[in-house]
This record gives structure tokens, C-alpha cells and sequence, in this order.
């Protein structure tokens, strides 16, 4: 499926809910979200029968998030029939890694191929203050059974927060020195509350260079990924550094979202939304409304010059 600008979109990124076991402080407000009825989110059946619309239409990726989709009930199944479907090749997960010891195992048996874990900081202390109440130790738990199990590459995510983690780049840079991982610093995205916050907060990933200066660039492997990679010398795995703000990869952007109430998105950084629940539960034809959406696909986002969703992050998918 092509937009208008003839970018092959062949990725589908899959919210399957907006609540979470985590509060961490730049994606939900410390009072957390309003809780949408039950009947506003698509049901396993309709979230499978959406994904087999995009796969019909030559989606060949899913990544599951959220919210935190391991918290989802049902998840199990649900990636059991995306595994199902013809021209689905790749199914990913992106979450806060908490409660993936205990589901590694039946995820990967499902069909799950890998992992991205949420992993902001390497001490306790900071780490249940950023989660608002997480322990470090369930993440890296899961970290490890995911590794276990065989969900691989496994690729933890590092929100970069200027007097939080900035301390703690080089121990991050250092985990992939002997570890087959790779680690990525992500800036952070004035998004929802972010957008309030006070600007020493936000670090532009040239910072990760500075302070790690032996990084020498690496070759990037996968299309359209927006990560640059470095590596350390005769490292195993990679440093990657994903840097919306300072740099952005709409050009080759190949993603488009479906939020967990239905709504399909094509861009996280736009307000624009495609109603695909209605179409869904009125019996028009998916595929005809989505091909007729992705023509609307707009060329680039502008968060540089302050246009930005109005929703959490915890709302849009992640
Ligand atoms: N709960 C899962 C997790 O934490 O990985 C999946 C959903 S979460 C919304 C997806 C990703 O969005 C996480 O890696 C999180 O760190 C990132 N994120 C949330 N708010 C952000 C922000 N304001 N700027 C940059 N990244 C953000
Ligand atoms: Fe939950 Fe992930 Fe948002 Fe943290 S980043 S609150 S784990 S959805």
C-alpha cells in the first residue's frame, strides 16, 4: 500500500489498550488518564479483524504497544491470529518489560518474534521515582527471560531526561559491550504533560556522543528504522540514538497507527484521525477506508515549529 507521496507503508503500529501498570512522569499525569468506557475499545475480535484488513492491504509488520499490552487481557490469542495471517512476517512488542517474566514464553510460543523494553534508568530509587512506584528489578527480570525464551534482538529504550538519566549514559553505552543488545536513547518528546515541562529536561541526543566520544558510527541493517546506530570498539551489540526533535526521518516513514479506541493515525505528531471503529462496527469495508485514508498521509510533521497531538503518549501508542 502506497501513500500519495509513493511511500510504501508496510507497518502497522497496534495500540491494544491506554491503561498502564506504570504512572512514568513524561507519558501519564500523576493522576493518570480518564478511563474510556468499555465499549469505546476494540474488542480482541475487532482488533484481529483490523489487522487483518492492513495485512490484506500488504502490512507486513505489527508492532503491539500501548498503554502497556501486557496488561491487556487476551494478548496471548491476539497475537496467536496475527501470527495467522498470510504476509504478516513480523510481529514486535514494545513494552515496560514488568510483567514479561511470567508471559515471555507464551508470547514468544504465540508467534511474538521480539522485544523493545522500556528502561529509563539502572537504579531502583530512580527508577520507581520516574515510574511513579515500578521496581527495577521486574524489568530486568523480564529483560532477562525475554532474552531466555529467545525474543530476539532485544532493544531496551532510554527516554533521554536532562537531570534524570543524563548521569547514566555511559553505564547504558557500557551494557553493550558484552551483551548481543542494543540500547537506544530516545529524546524526549514534549508531548502531553511534557510539553509543560522546563526546557533543561530535554537533551538533544548529540549529547549521548559527547559524553561517550569513542562511539564510532555503525552501519544500520533495517529500512527505514529511525535509529542511527554506533557501537563501541568490538562491541556486541549497538547504541542506537533516535532523535525526533533534532532530526527527523519522515522521508522514509513507512508507519501508520491504530489507537486502541480505533482511530487510525498517521503520524504520532498530528491530531488527524481516521474513525476505522465506526466503518468496523457499520459493516463498511475496511480496506476500502483505509486505502482512501493513507492518500492523506501528510508528507512531514512540524514538532520543531510547536504543532503537536493533544493527547499523552499513553493515549496515542507509543
Ligand atoms: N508501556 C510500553 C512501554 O513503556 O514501552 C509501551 C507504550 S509507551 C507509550 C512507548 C514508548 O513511548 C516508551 O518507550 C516510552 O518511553 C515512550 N514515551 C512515552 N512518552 C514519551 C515522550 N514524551 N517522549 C519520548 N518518548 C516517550
Ligand atoms: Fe506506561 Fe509505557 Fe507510558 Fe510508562 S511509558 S506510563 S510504562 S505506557
Amino acid at each position: 500500500m502506497n501513500d500519495a507521496f509513493g511511500r510504501e507503508i508496510n507497518y502497522l503500529r497496534l495500540s491494544i489498550t491506554d491503561l498502564c501498570n506504570l504512572r512514568c512522569q513524561y507519558c501519564m499525569p500523576a493522576g493518570g488518564i480518564r478511563k474510556m468506557a468499555h465499549e469505546d475499545i476494540l474488542t480482541l475480535e475487532e482488533l484481529e479483524e483490523m489487522v487483518g484488513a492492513f495485512a490484506a492491504l500488504g502490512i507486513t509488520k505489527v508492532r503491539i504497544t500501548g498503554g502497556e499490552p501486557l496488561a491487556r487481557k487476551g494478548i496471548i490469542t491476539l497475537i496467536e491470529k496475527i501470527n495467522s495471517y498470510v504476509g504478516i512476517t513480523d510481529i514486535a512488542l514494545t513494552t515496560n518489560g514488568t510483567l514479561l517474566n511470567a508471559m515471555a514464553q507464551d508470547l514468544k510460543n504465540a508467534g511474538l518474534k521480539r522485544v523493545n523494553i522500556s528502561l529509563d534508568s539502572l537504579d531502583d530509587k530512580k527508577y520507581a521515582m520516574m515510574t511513579r512506584g515500578g521496581k527495577l528489578k521486574d524489568a530486568l527480570k523480564g529483560i532477562e527471560k525475554a532474552r531466555k525464551v529467545g525474543l530476539n534482538p532485544i532493544k531496551l529504550n532510554v527516554v533521554l531526561v536532562g537531570g534524570f538519566n543524563d548521569d547514566e549514559v555511559e553505564r547504558f553505552v557500557k551494557l553493550t559491550q558484552d551483551e548481543e543488545i542494543d540500547v537506544r536513547f530516545i529524546e524526549l518528546m514534549p508531548i502531553g504533560e511534557v510539553a509543560k515541562w522546563s526546557l533543561n529536561h530535554f537533551l538533544s541526543n548529540d549529547y549521548v556522543l559527547e559524553t561517550v566520544p569513542h562511539l564510532q558510527k555503525s552501519k544500520n541493517t533495517e529500512y527505514s528504522s529511525p535509529a542511527v546506530y554506533y557501537k563501541l570498539p568490538r562491541a556486541k551489540g549497538r547504541v542506537g540514538l533516535i532523535s525526533p526533535i533534532s532530526c527527523k526521518f519522515c522521508s522514509t516513514c513507512n508507519r501508520v497507527r491504530l489507537t486502541s479506541e480505533g482511530k487510525l493515525k498517521h503520524c504520532l505528531h498530528s491530531n488527524q484521525e481516521f474513525d476505522l471503529r465506526t466503518v468496523l462496527r457499520e459493516g463498511g469495508s475496511l480496506t476500502d477506508f483505509i486505502q482512501n485514508a493513507m492518500l492523506h498521509k501528510p508528507l512531514e510533521h512540524f514538532i520543531e515549529e510547536g504543532s503537536l497531538t493533544e493527547r499523552n503518549m499513553i493515549q496515542v501508542g507509543g
